[in-house]
């Protein structure tokens, strides 16, 4: 499996329906699973895509609508009875802790692990989570209550060393660190070999953008700029353009201006509306303004290295 991959637990909207499960993603970066958005089943989701509740430490809730947040009490009861110890982090805005920390104690309780809450800013703009490889970034989206959405952004990876050519141009073992961070050898007699030839390029880094749920907004295209997938809900169809803006919402059509105009790779289609029987309309729609479009549903992987080649 790829070491950065975007699994699709739920891509409806609001209203259920037998087709779809509310709004869920999980991104598996490196064996550490990274949830966006919880809603209601996400846990039985997590199972049947064979996801270990034990990787998962931290949950990115978008907003605090029903649809994105229901399958929390669930899921955290059930890692409650796993009894395995650890913790898991909650990033949501101060009003989420208010509302979820009791409700969370009262039907989890956790006894066995640590439910953290990080508190982000709705004005978006920040790093919600760092690590040595990656960094997941928020950005404000335009909808009915305060939403964020959040960007994995992969870190410059260290140069590949060619040993043949270290061992070729004497360069020696504790050297090899910086060689990978770039630097060029210099030999004794002051001879300079290039980085280039002594390492392999890793690849510029990889990143994908999650953005859901919102009404069009360009601002979000250049704060999330050429990532290699954008995950851009596409709640409703062009036909149905008079509604979206009013809701916080966006057609398939604005979702593919967003991605062309961000220069993403890739769009990822989701959030449809129960309105429609024909998830191939979203395709289609987003086709007309923007060539890479992958249809969402639910069971989906998709692999970001795989997207480059
Ligand atoms: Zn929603
Ligand atoms: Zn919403």
């Amino acid at each position: 499996m790829a070491d950065f991959s975007i699994h699709t637990l739920g891509c409806g909207s609001a209203k259920p329906t037998l087709r779809h499960r509310p709004s869920s993603t999980v991104v598996d970066f490196r064996n550490n699973l990274f949830m966006v958005d919880c809603g209601e089943g996400a846990q039985l989701a997590m199972m049947k895509a064979r996801l270990k509740f034990q990787r998962l430490s931290n949950i990115f809730l978008t907003h605090l609508h029903g649809d994105h947040v229901l399958g929390l009490p669930g899921l955290i009861s059930t890692l409650d009875l796993h009894g395995e110890g650890g913790e898991i982090t909650i990033h949501t805005f101060k009003e989420g802790e208010d509302i979820l920390r009791p409700i969370l104690k009262a039907f989890a309780g956790y006894t066995s692990f640590d439910v953290k809450f990080n508190i982000l800013n709705p004005q978006g703009g920040e790093i919600a989570f760092e690590n040595h490889a990656l960094t997941v970034e928020t950005v404000k989206l335009t909808h009915r209550v305060p939403a964020i959405g959040y960007i994995f952004r992969e870190k410059p990876k260290p140069h590949h060393l060619k040993r043949d050519m270290c061992d070729f141009h004497g360069v020696p073992m504790y050297m090899f660190n910086r060689i990978k961070g770039g630097e060029d050898f210099i030999k004794p007699d002051g001879t300079v070999i290039p980085n280039s030839i002594l390492t392999s390029d890793p690849g510029a880094p990889l990143s994908y953008a999650h953005i859901s749920d919102t009404a069009f907004n360009p601002d979000i295209a250049e704060k999330i700029g050429p990532v290699d997938l954008l995950f851009h809900e596409t709640t409703y169809l062009e036909k149905d353009l008079p509604l979206a803006a009013p809701r916080g919402h966006s057609t398939a059509r604005q979702a593919a201006e967003i991605a062309r105009r961000a220069g993403a790779g890739w769009l990822l289609t989701g959030h449809y509306s129960s309105r429609y029987r024909d998830d191939e309309e979203f395709r289609r729609e987003a086709l007309e303004v923007f060539p890479n479009v992958i249809l969402n549903r639910e069971g989906l992987i998709t692999s970001i290295p795989e997207l480059r080649k």
